[in-house]
């Protein structure tokens, strides 16, 4: 994310706070911060490696601390397959459908009514629950697909 729609990010982070009157320490700032300025899903000892590089210590206790509650306020997600962690700052009530790139590591939330409803309809006639753990599926996103196919024409 350029510099332009990470402080715009912020700025949403910050009123969905404001919205839940919760506040954004110092910390969680930092934190969310790193998250929307990298390119994809960061684990948590990538958070503390990064903040280390420009001067600013946290210690692994802290860091799930503020995981934790970013996850909590819908700040943040956790993409379990890769034990990474993207921002979001978007407001919604589940937990989203992520895909996640194999190739690159990118994730995308997928807000898709009709493809939630499909996937919990069928699981309950299954006699299955999906729970707050989510759905993550694995694939190409569309840069990474656009390179197979580019080169597979050569
Ligand atoms: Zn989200
Ligand atoms: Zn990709």
């Amino acid at each position: 994310m350029n510099a332009d729609s990470a402080a715009s990010a912020l700025q949403v982070a910050e009123s969905l706070c404001a919205r839940q009157g919760i506040r954004l320490t110092n910390l969680r700032r930092i934190i969310l911060e790193i998250l929307i300025s990298s390119a994809g899903p960061l684990k948590a000892y990538d958070i503390i490696d990064i903040a280390r590089d420009t001067g600013k210590r946290i210690t692994p206790a802290s860091i799930y601390r503020t995981l934790e509650f970013l996850l909590q306020y819908g700040l943040a997600h956790r993409v379990n397959t890769l034990n990474a962690y993207v921002p979001c700052t978007e407001e919604h009530k589940h937990n989203p459908l992520m895909f996640v790139c194999s190739a690159c590591n990118k994730t995308e939330e997928i807000h898709d009514p009709v493809l939630d409803r499909s996937i919990q309809t069928r699981l309950g006639e299954l006699g299955l629950a999906l729970r707050n753990g989510g759905v993550e599926i694995q694939g190409r996103c569309r840069e990474c697909s656009a390179k197979d196919e580019g080169a597979s024409q050569n």
